[in-house]
This record gives C-alpha cells, structure tokens and sequence, in this order.
C-alpha cells in the first residue's frame, strides 16, 4: 500500500482545489490547483462509476450511472448504491487513519 497526500509541486501546500469537468462523450476528469499559489498541481481520468460524491444521495448516483453509459436490466441500483456508500465511507475512514497515523 502507498498513501500520498497530494502536494502542490511549485510551493508545497496541501490545500488543492479539484476542479470536476464534465463533457458529453469524454470521461469525466479532475484537475488539481494549488489554492495557495494557483499554480495547475495534477489531473486525473475518472474510470466510469469511478466518481462517488458522499452526501449527494442516490439520484446523484443514478445521474452518474446514465452519464457512463452503463444500463444493464434486472439491476437492483438502490442496493448499489448503498453498498458503494458503505464501501466509499469505510474506505475513506481507513485512508484518514493511515494519514493520521503517518
Ligand atoms: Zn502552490
């Protein structure tokens, strides 16, 4: 396991603005800026359901399964949907732990 916490590669701040950007046909992509000096930190490529936004709900998350393309019958969406916040939280809990604990 590598954890990393995203660092402004001009002044070494770790206060970084991700910018989501959305645009039909492409995958969706986040860039990073250094809100300290505004200099452009990183960007990266979301896979497709790759993106969780906690507290945004299940709409949120029906949005983002119509916005991949991925429609497949007889899925039971709410149940994905609980799980993958289930998932997201336990993770995100796991991974401030390891910071704090570094
Ligand atoms: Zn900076």
């Amino acid at each position: 396991m590598e954890l990393h916490v995203q660092q402004c590669q001009h002044c070494g701040s770790d206060k970084l603005k991700n910018i989501l950007f959305r645009q039909a046909g492409e995958p969706d992509k986040v860039y990073a800026q250094c809100q300290d000096c505004g200099h452009f930190v990183a960007s990266y490529v979301l896979a497709p359901l790759g993106y969780y936004h906690h507290g945004k709900g299940y709409e949120s998350f029906l949005r983002s399964i119509y916005r991949s393309g991925e429609f497949m019958s007889g899925r039971n969406f709410k149940r994905q949907y609980e799980q993958r916040k289930d998932q997201e939280v336990a993770a995100f809990e796991q991974v401030i732990a390891k910071v704090k604990a570094k």
